[in-house]
């Protein structure tokens, strides 16, 4: 199967995604990996306590808006949903071909499980299902 250059193929759908990514400053008082949960709210306390971060994110910052269909969907699945990773195995056990391109999940399957995790700006806050169970007061 042939692929379009990734590059073009989403250029046209997420142009945002290809800007040129902003300098970051010489020196930071702190420096966090990652903008995921963890990341994030690292970074909205030490504002809050007048301490400025600067986070470093691998993955993109992926514009959602109610007039476009930001990523593909899991019938039709593309580079855009995938970490660099061609060969991908969906949710109803199927195995899919993508384009390597840097996509908003990153998943490393293993021989009983596979493991998903974020790339991209947020993290997994982009695909969370929305499931919550509240903090136990035992544990904190
Ligand atoms: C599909 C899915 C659904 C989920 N649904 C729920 C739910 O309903 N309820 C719930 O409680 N939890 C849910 N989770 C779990 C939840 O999203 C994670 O527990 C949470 O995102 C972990 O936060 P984190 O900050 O540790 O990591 P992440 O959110 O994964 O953030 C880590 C970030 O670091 C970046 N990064 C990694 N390495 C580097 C590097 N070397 N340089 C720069 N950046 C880097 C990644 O790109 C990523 O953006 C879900 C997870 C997935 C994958």
């Amino acid at each position: 199967m042939t692929f379009l250059n990734p590059v073009i193929k989403y250029k046209k759908i997420v142009p945002e995604i290809f800007k040129e990514i902003p300098d970051v400053p010489t020196h930071s008082k702190v420096l966090i990996i990652g903008s995921g949960f963890g990341g994030a709210i690292s970074a909205w306390r030490l504002a809050q306590a007048g301490i400025p971060s600067t986070i470093l994110e691998r993955g993109s910052y992926w514009p959602i808006s109610k007039d476009r269909a930001t990523f593909s969907d899991e019938t039709i699945p593309d580079g855009r949903g995938y970490w660099h990773n061609k060969k991908i195995k969906l949710l109803n056990g199927f195995n899919a071909c993508v384009d390597d391109f840097g996509g908003v999940m990153d998943v490393t399957s293993y021989e009983h499980i596979d493991v998903w995790r974020g790339a991209c700006v947020g993290g997994g806050i982009c695909y969370f299902y929305r499931g919550y169970d509240s903090a136990r007061t035992k544990i904190f």
